[in-house]
């Protein structure tokens, strides 16, 4: 993955482009360059985020340049490998992977490449064809794209012909923004809303040639084609902290106002629930005899927990699936009678985007989840979905996204049930349910001084174990993985249940288990069984329930209980806070936690 910003126009290139880079670290920010063109291509490199760059090392006076912040995926983050790489008369930034690179650098047999990355062999093979051929710049993109496998969005840039770049895009998304005498390319448009609110999303296997007056749009014939222009909402591309320290804990206390924003003129006080954004007919809806969720990290223990409650809703089966699993995965789904939802914060996830063509290669129904505004999985999905409306979620560790996933999918299974003709009650039920929500977060967020000091006292365990039986199995999964990006821990769930059956034999006095207890009777009873043999053996038990701290439990913390629908977003609530508390203490970037990236878009 990584962040792309290109600029063409009268002003200071390094300008424009530094700032644009700063919105889209979110993306990758393991090192950082710039290039920009004067008669020659001058470049600034630096490992780390784009704050190590030098700026005064570029002129003011180049108007047209290329930017890069980094995800390494060929080649550890080094100043060498960050982009942009210049091979002969092309330079050029890339998002994505050359997967035949070791092919193309044998066939050209490059021995003078000064990096390790699959970007600069595709560089090369550029400057291979455009030197050879004595084509037009385009003319030599085209030819390459067609020789390379794998993902990119490009921005090509030369001395030779420097009034103009050239973008591509094949499965990492590029956007580019219309100015008046200047234009724009990104990664995504919070990097260029504050410049211009009217944006062409390139398309797969599409090339641009981008004038300071100018936007051609071609496809790999370099046939023309007509470009849409779409217009951005600033809303879309705000965020700042305020007078919080990390994104991380703004965006878990914006949850109340995320979940208002999500359920604003869909879900009424009568209990009804009316979406307009999937658009499944009766027949549709009526013929669905399975549902599968798609999405990676977050996104499906997202779906996993809406597993539990669809099942139940509908009485239909739900399957959750990686997605990084499924498009390689020759699942025997029933094609017409499967309702595919995916599920993706930046509705940029790579494995996601891959995972419908395959579902659509299927005849499976499409539908999206996702919060940002016209994102490829938005536009690639059939039919239609959820935007969130969350706002931006800046910090890597998703937190307000999962609660308006989870609640998302809740609202599409209610909806869908009265669609059905099923029971009304249930409908009724979770949208009472979900209209409590945002008050009832706001009040478990009282709890957070207590996690704080509780977190003081645990915060030394080395192995962490978080356990849920039923529906807050995804719950603890979900708590275990926060725990885990923000705070370097080696924390891992299991079902209740499960325990026995193997993770047991771990517990020791550096261990650690968040049990999460549920408000079944039953249910609540057998934790208790799981918390005795624990004691047993020794172990060290952080109980979160709707009941009083029970006997043998060394920590506690008493939520409230809100219902069988939404129940787990409570205790998830408290497990985001528990996250970022042990990850405060333990003095990590919160925001940009290491190796991770934001929007995962290379496979
Ligand atoms: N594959 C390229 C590299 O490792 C691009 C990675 C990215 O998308 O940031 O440099």
């Amino acid at each position: 993955m990584c962040g792309i910003m290109g600029y063409l126009g009268e002003r200071p290139a390094k300008d424009i482009i530094y700032t644009g880079l700063k919105r889209l670290e979110y993306r990758g920010y393991d090192s950082a360059g710039v290039a920009v063109l004067t008669k020659d291509v001058q470049t600034i490199k630096a490992v780390g985020d784009t704050s190590k760059l030098d700026l005064t090392k570029l002129p003011k006076s180049a108007t047209i340049g290329i930017g890069h912040t980094r995800w390494a995926t060929h080649g550890r983050p080094s100043a060498q490998n960050a982009h942009p790489h210049t091979y002969g008369d092309i330079t050029l930034v890339h998002n994505g992977i050359i997967e035949n690179y070791q092919d193309i650098k044998d066939s050209l047999k490059l021995s003078d490449l000064k990096s390790q990355t699959d970007s600069e062999v595709l560089a090369a093979l550029i400057n291979n064809n455009y030197q050879k051929g004595k084509i037009s710049l385009i003319e030599a993109l085209k030819r390459s794209l067609v020789e390379v496998s794998g993902t990119f969005g490009l921005v090509v840039m030369s001395p030779l012909e420097s009034n103009q770049l050239l973008v591509a895009r094949r499965g990492s998304p590029i956007v580019i923004g219309v100015g008046d005498i200047q234009n724009f390319v990104a990664s995504d448009p919070s990097a260029i809303i504050s410049h211009t609110d009217k944006v062409i999303y390139l398309e797969d296997d599409q090339i641009a040639r981008v004038t300071r007056t100018s936007i051609e749009i071609f496809d790999l014939k370099l046939k023309h084609k007509n470009p849409n222009i779409n217009r951005l909402s600033k809303s879309e591309a705000e965020a700042t902290l305020g007078h919080y320290k990390t994104y991380l804990e703004k965006e878990i206390k914006e949850q109340p106002e995320s979940l208002k924003n999500l359920m604003r003129g869909r879900v009424s006080q009568k209990g009804t629930v009316k979406l307009g954004g999937p658009n499944l007919d009766a027949d549709d809806a009526n013929n669905l005899e399975q549902i599968l969720i798609i999405g990676c990290g977050t996104s499906y223990y997202a779906g996993l927990y809406a597993k539990y409650k669809l099942e139940e809703m509908l009485n239909m089966p739900v399957i959750v699936e990686h997605a990084s699993e499924f498009r390689y995965r020759h699942g025997a789904y029933k094609s017409n009678s499967t309702l595919a939802i995916f599920i993706s914060q930046s509705g940029e996830t790579a494995d996601v985007l891959a995972s419908i063509q395959e579902a659509k290669r299927r005849h499976l129904k499409t539908m999206g989840i996702v919060n940002t505004i016209g994102s490829s999985v938005a536009r690639a999905v059939e039919h239609g979905g959820i935007y969130l409306h969350a706002g931006q979620e800046v910090s890597v560790a998703s937190t307000k996204a999962y609660s308006s996933m989870v609640s998302a999918i809740l609202m599409f299974g209610a909806q869908l049930v009265y669609q059905r003709g099923g029971n009304s009650n249930i409908t009724k039920e979770v949208a009472k349910e979900l209209l409590m929500l945002p008050s009832e977060i706001k009040a478990t967020f009282e709890l957070h001084e207590n996690i704080k000091k509780l977190t003081k006292q645990i915060n030394h365990f080395e192995k962490w174990f978080y356990l849920g039986r039923n529906s807050l199995y995804p719950v603890a999964l979900e708590g275990a993985l926060k725990l885990t990006e923000v705070s370097y821990i080696h924390a891992q769930a299991f079902p209740t249940g499960e325990m026995k059956h193997g993770p047991i034999s771990l517990v020791d006095n550096k261990h650690i288990s968040i049990l999460l207890l549920p408000e079944d009777e039953t249910l609540y009873e057998k934790g208790i069984s799981a918390l005795e043999e624990l004691i047993a053996r020794g172990g060290t038990i952080f109980t979160i329930s709707t009941r009083p701290k029970p006997k043998g439990s060394n920590y506690h913390l008493q939520v409230t209980y809100v219902g069988e629908y939404t129940e787990g977003l409570i205790y998830n609530i408290c497990l985001q806070l528990l996250a970022l508390e042990v990850a405060t203490i333990r003095g990590v970037n919160i925001d940009r936690p290491r190796n991770l990236a934001k929007s995962v878009t290379v496979e």
